[in-house]
C-alpha cells in the first residue's frame, strides 16, 4: 500500500510559500508504515489539478490532498475531485449549517461564497474541521478493479493537522493490510522554544526511531508526540511509557500536561490543588490572561480564577497591578500583566508579577516572535509563572498585614 502527496496552491508553485505540508503528511504517514512515492505541486487551475490527481489515482492506493478547498473562485479542489470520479457535487446541508453557524458564532453574516465549502462530491464524506471553514473530503475512485482512498484537506497547517490527527489517522489505520496497532500520545511543553527543546532531547527526534517523537510548535506551546506500533495497545503504551519518562526526565516541568492539555488548564490544577485563589490585572495582554484562565479547566475555574481586570493606562507596572487586583477580588493570588515596553535591538518587554499578601515575584517576558504572536506568548508566559509560582508563595493572613 502506498500513498501519494497533491500540494495544491499558486503560492506555491510560484514559490511565494514553501510547501510544507507535503513534508508534514510524509512524516505521518511514515509513522502509520505507509511509503510515500511522489510529492505533486499544482497551480490552482482546473487543468493543472485534474492531471496532478489523474495521475496520482493511477499508481497510488491513497492520495492525499491539501490546499483548493477555501471560498474563492480559485479554490477547485472540490471540483476537481469531482471530474476525476466522474460524479456531480451535492450540496450537504449538515455542512451549510455548520458553516453558518461558525459565522453567526462571530456575528457576521455568511458570505455566499462560503456555502461553496458545503459542496461534496457524490459519494465521499466531510472531514470535519473545527477551526476553519472548510470542511476535508474523503471519497473513494474506483478506477476499473482498484479503488483509490483520496483524501482532501485544507491548506492551512493549523487546520490540516488537526483533522489528520483526529479523523485521517483512524480512518487510514482501519484500512492498513498488517492491521497493526498504532497508539499516539502527545506531551505538551511550555517555556522553551522548538529548536532548545530538540537539542535537550538527543536522539529522541530521530527519523526512524521506535517509537517514533515529532515536534510541533503552536502558539509557542510545544507539543511532542509519541507514535509507537505495535501489536497490540499494549505493546504500544509500554513502548510509550518509556519514551514519555525519558522526556519527563529530560524537560522537567517545561512539561505541563498531556493531549488537549493547555498551560492554563495546568496553572488551575496547581492552584486546585493547594486550594488557592487567582484574579489578574493586564495591560499588555489585554484580557487574554483573563479570557484563557476563564475558558480553562470549566469544572475548576470559578473556585480558582475569580476575575480579572483590563486597563488602558501605559503608566501602572506589574507589582502594583498583582497588587491590586489581588485585593479587589480578594484572592490570595494577584497575577498583574504590565504594559509593552521599548526595549534595546528593536525588542518589546512586558513585566509580569505574581503577588500574595507577603510576598511578590517579578518576571520579564522579552518578545520574540512576530507582532501577531506576541499577546499570546505573553499572556501564556504570564500563566506559566502562576503555575510555577502561584502553589508555592508564601501567603500571610490579610488582617495580620493590615
Ligand atoms: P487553501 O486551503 O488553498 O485556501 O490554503 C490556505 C492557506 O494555507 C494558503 O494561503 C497558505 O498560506 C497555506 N498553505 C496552503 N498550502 C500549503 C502547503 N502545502 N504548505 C504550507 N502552507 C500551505
Ligand atoms: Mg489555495
Amino acid at each position: 500500500m502506498n500513498a501519494e502527496i497533491i500540494a495544491i496552491g499558486d503560492e506555491l508553485v510560484t514559490g511565494q510559500r514553501l510547501d510544507t505540508n507535503s513534508r508534514w503528511l510524509s512524516a505521518e504517514l511514515a509513522i502509520l508504515g505507509i511509503p510515500v512515492t511522489f510529492h505533486t505541486t499544482a497551480a490552482d487551475t482546473i487543468e493543472a489539478g485534474t492531471e496532478a490527481f489523474q495521475n496520482a489515482v493511477g499508481r497510488a492506493d491513497i492520495v492525499i490532498s491539501t490546499g483548493g478547498l477555501g471560498p474563492t473562485a480559485d479554490d477547485l479542489t472540490r471540483d476537481v475531485l469531482a471530474s476525476v470520479a466522474g460524479v456531480p457535487l451535492e450540496l450537504s446541508r449538515a455542512a451549510v449549517d455548520a458553516i453558518e453557524a461558525r459565522f453567526s458564532s462571530r456575528g457576521v453574516p455568511c458570505p455566499e461564497s462560503n456555502r461553496r465549502q458545503a459542496l461534496f462530491p457524490r459519494g465521499s464524506r466531510e472531514i470535519l474541521n473545527p477551526n476553519g471553514t472548510a470542511p476535508g473530503i474523503d471519497m473513494d475512485v474506483t478506477l476499473g478493479p482498484r479503488t483509490i482512498r483520496v483524501i482532501a484537506l485544507p491548506g492551512v497547517p493549523a487546520e490540516l493537522e488537526p483533522m489528520w490527527t483526529v479523523s485521517v489517522v483512524p480512518a487510514l489505520t482501519a484500512i492498513l493490510p498488517d492491521k497493526a496497532t498504532i497508539v499516539q500520545r502527545r506531551i505538551k511543553c511550555f517555556g522553551a522554544g522548538e529548536s532548545a527543546i530538540e537539542a535537550m532531547l538527543p536522539d529522541l527526534v530521530r527519523r526512524g526511531r521506535d517509537p517514533l517523537v515529532g515536534i510541533t510548535a503552536h502558539e509557542a506551546t510545544i507539543t511532542l508526540r509519541i507514535a509507537a506500533r505495535g501489536r497490540n495497545e499494549n505493546e504500544c503504551r509500554n513502548k510509550i511509557a518509556s519514551t514519555e519518562q525519558i522526556i519527563r526526565d529530560c524537560l522537567g516541568d517545561l512539561v505541563f500536561g498531556t493531549e488537549d492539555d493547555e498551560v492554563e488548564d495546568a496553572a488551575i490544577a496547581a492552584l486546585v490543588a493547594v486550594g488557592r485563589t487567582l484574579a489578574t490585572a493586564e495591560i499588555g495582554t489585554q484580557g487574554l490572561v483573563a479570557m484563557l484562565f476563564a475558558t480553562a479547566g470549566a469544572s475548576q475555574q470559578g473556585r480558582v480564577f475569580r476575575g480579572g481586570t483590563v486597563r488602558a493606562t501605559s503608566e501602572a507596572d506589574a507589582t502594583d497591578l498583582a497588587q491590586r487586583c489581588r485585593d479587589e477580588f480578594t484572592t490570595d493570588l494577584g497575577l498583574g500583566v504590565g504594559p509593552v515596553r521599548q526595549a534595546a535591538e528593536g525588542r518589546q518587554t512586558i513585566q509580569l508579577a505574581v503577588a500574595t499578601c507577603a510576598r511578590v515575584e517579578t518576571a520579564e517576558h522579552v518578545f520574540a516572535g512576530g507582532p501577531t504572536l506576541a499577546p499570546v506568548r505573553a499572556a501564556k508566559s504570564a500563566i506559566a509563572l502562576v503555575r510555577k509560582l502561584g502553589p508555592g508563595l508564601p501567603l500571610a493572613s490579610r488582617e495580620a498585614n493590615q
